[in-house]
């Protein structure tokens, strides 16, 4: 503490470039602080730091490390206690640029593993970025004496010092019930459950939390989708509405909620914070929300098991476009899903191509078969199921179509569920449809891809260029991966992760002779061996401002990058 002291007081009013000469590590009172990057300039990417703080001198409790899930959670719950604790501090005066800020990679409303806090055997490693003040280019070695030796001592005291054994308990509870309920659905091949009492929806389309509870119908399942579970932690099972496998319709007005319980169990693939009212609707972590995304680019994929006979012969069991149509690029991802292993496929109306969804008897009569290229998913879904396991979780207040391959109908009334299957097939029964069954008895062959190694090319001029700006853009070299339909991509720190796996994957050169599928797995594998910033290019460095992504989403980077090129 003293030597970094020192080293302030003698670059204070230096140029900027003299803060290089923090770099290092510096023992205080309560931490270490590891110095691991220092910004060029005050406008630069800021600086980032780690603080090492003793395990033994805080609350945390070895049982509380016991499952991966465990730890996640206690990582999360103290960079959560970070963040809070840089809100309430003042802001030091730091000068131009991002001088005096300071921040965490800050947790939303979901619990993903992260880098930002890290739980080694002796140690929790928090990692921060913060901006070294200056006065137009000028060392301000006296702020920045205030950060290292005032401001940041006190943030760590009062957040992971301060931890309440109480709520650090509750956290871990809610955690051990959350895992208790993902073993349930795979015992019992569930594919969602949501909690009777769950608060839906949200506060509005960009944000995240909870709508006011004044305003909300909470969640009540119907009495014949109930189910119990015994969960850890409480007297009383949890009881709500679990959807079976299988092919699920959820119907109903419009404005009656259907699309917020599609979004709930498409967001289930995460946990949940407490209060955030959707804490125990949990779905399958394979379950895949897909849409239609025209303009979007596919690579060689095999949608002929949805269309077929193209204008001009062009062929579609190895089908590419740089501009898909809505039907061509919703096929294209069901497909890419089945690739990367999806095993609930998540369809809402409201996003799909409708001649993607439907095509009914008067239109059969009017454009014969030979003239429409199109299966709709109609015809595909029950075989999706039979032949590859793959349930379907579909909103469809539109057609009644598909009451005839539904294994459960769901009416949404006034923001509450009703099973209505029995009601749904006795219509079926009493009104036929005429549609003529389309697309033959199976559903097709899925081929699995291997993308060639050129197909990733970071280089921008003689530089290489690889980042993620926000949630939804990734750009790698010259083409920019636009992941604005990849719905269940929730935070900006997965797509980072994104990011960085890409360029991990053109250095190593894992592209060469994998299958998609393989490729996920390796990556999946390296990810829980070695942690998620393995895949950065200083892992033992300050990676903090990662968050872990589904293969899934990985995938759907990977399948909407330009540059994608597959090995015939
Ligand atoms: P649909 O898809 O059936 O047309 P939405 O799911 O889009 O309906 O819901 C319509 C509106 O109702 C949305 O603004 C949504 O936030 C709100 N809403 C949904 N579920 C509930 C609920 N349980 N309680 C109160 N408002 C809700
Ligand atoms: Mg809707």
């Amino acid at each position: 503490m003293h030597k970094l002291r020192n080293l302030l007081e003698k670059i204070d009013g230096r140029g900027y470039k003299a803060y290089k000469e923090i770099r290092g590590s510096y023992k205080f009172k309560d931490y270490r602080l590891h110095i691991d990057h220092v910004q060029g300039d005050p406008f630069a990417t800021p600086s980032k730091i780690r603080i090492e703080v003793p395990k033994s001198r805080t609350i945390i409790k070895e049982e509380w490390e016991l499952t991966r899930e465990r730890k996640i959670r206690i990582e999360d719950t103290i960079a959560r206690s970070v963040a809070m604790a840089i809100q309430d501090q003042d802001k030091c005066a730091g000068g131009s640029g991002m001088g005096g800020m300071i921040t965490i990679d800050q947790p939303g409303q979901e619990v993903l593993e992260r880098t930002a806090v890290n739980l080694s055997s002796n140690s929790i490693f928090i990692c921060l970025s913060i901006g070294l003040p200056a006065k137009g280019r000028t060392v301000l070695g006296q702020q920045a004496e205030k950060m290292f030796s005032v401001i940041l001592p006190h943030i760590v005291r009062s957040s992971v010092y301060s931890l309440e054994e109480a709520a650090v308990l509750e956290t871990v509870k809610l955690c051990d019930q959350q895992t208790a309920i993902r073993d349930y659905l795979k015992k019992e091949n569930l594919v969602a459950f949501v909690a009777n009492g769950s608060v839906l929806p949200r506060k509005s389309g960009i944000n995240d939390r909870p709508l006011n509870v004044d305003n909300v119908v909470p969640f009540q399942s119907p009495g014949s989708l109930e189910v119990s579970i015994t969960l850890p932690h409480r007297d009383t099972p949890i009881t709500g509405m679990g959807i079976k496998e299988g092919v699920t319709l959820v119907v109903g007005g419009g404005y009656h909620g259907k699309s917020t319980v599609i979004v709930a169990i498409e967001r289930g693939v995460y946990d949940h914070i407490a209060g955030d009212g959707r804490e125990y609707v949990l779905s399958h972590n394979a379950a895949m929300k897909v849409r239609a995304e025209d303009g979007r680019r596919i690579t060689n994929v095999n949608i002929s098991p949805f269309i077929k006979n193209l204008p001009f012969g062009k062929t579609t069991s190895n089908f590419s476009s740089e501009n898909a149509s809505g039907s061509t690029s919703q096929a294209a991802t069901i497909i890419e899903s089945i690739e990367a292993k999806a095993k609930v496929l998540l369809i809402d109306e409201d996003t799909s191509a409708t001649n993607f969804m439907i095509r009914d008897k008067r239109m059969q009569q009017l454009v014969s078969k030979e003239k429409e290229p199109i299966t709709p998913f109609i015809d595909k879904v029950k075989q999706l199921y039979q032949e590859y396991s793959i349930s379907t979780i579909l909103v469809m207040g539109g057609s009644g179509d598909y009451f005839d391959v539904a294994d459960t109908v769901i009416l949404m009334d006034q923001y509450k569920p009703h099973e209505v299957t029995d009601k749904a097939k006795e219509i079926a029964r009493d009104t036929a449809t005429g549609r003529d069954i389309e697309g033959g008895e199976l559903f097709g062959d899925i081929d699995q891809r291997k993308p060639t190694s050129a197909s990733l090319d970071s280089r921008k001029g003689k530089r290489s260029k690889v980042s993620a700006r926000g949630l939804k853009t990734i750009q790698f070299g010259m083409t920019d991966i636009k992941l604005d339909y990849v719905e269940q991509l929730t935070d900006p720190s997965q797509t980072r992760a994104i990011a960085e796996i890409l360029h991990f994957l053109e250095k190593k050169n894992w592209l060469e002779n994998l299958t998609i599928a393989h490729l996920l797995e390796k990556v999946e594998k390296q990810m829980n061996q070695k942690g998620l910033e393995s895949f950065t290019e200083f892992p033992n460095q300050h990676p903090g401002d990662l968050a872990r992504p589904r293969m899934l989403e990985l995938a759907s980077a990977l399948n909407r990058l330009r540059t994608l090129k597959i090995n015939k």
